[in-house]
């Protein structure tokens, strides 16, 4: 007959030690981003698109922009359409729509700086 307080007894051990490791990787994630800001000092990203509307985000998609390219030489930051970040800012844009870019993006209307 099989010990049934030892299995219960590692049921709770093994749950205790599966919550911990999903609110260990919780945290994590919030000190990456925290880390981020503290080593940048920029508090915006560049994929937050909450004040961008549904039509400027429809555009990115027919566009077929990416936040990173496939083409490591063809890159937002040296496309002819980017548009530089200020002095105070994180991200760049782009005069094809509207909301941040990433300077490592791209998308199929990438072309050379002239
Ligand atoms: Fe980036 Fe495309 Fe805009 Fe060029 S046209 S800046 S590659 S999104």
């Amino acid at each position: 007959m099989p010990d049934l307080n030892f299995s219960r007894r590692k049921f709770i051990q093994r749950t205790i030690e599966f919550g911990a490791a999903i609110l260990g990787i919780g945290f994590m994630g919030g000190c990456g981003r925290e880390e981020e800001v503290e080593q940048t000092g920029f508090t915006e990203s560049c994929d937050d698109l909450s004040n961008v509307s549904q039509s400027e985000i429809d555009k990115r998609d027919l566009y077929g922009y990416v936040e990173e390219t496939p083409y490591p030489a063809n890159r937002c930051d040296n496309c002819n359409l980017y548009i530089p970040p200020e002095e105070d800012e994180r991200c760049g844009g782009c005069v094809l729509f509207k909301g941040p870019v990433f300077a490592a993006g791209y998308c199929d209307y990438w072309e050379p700086e002239s």
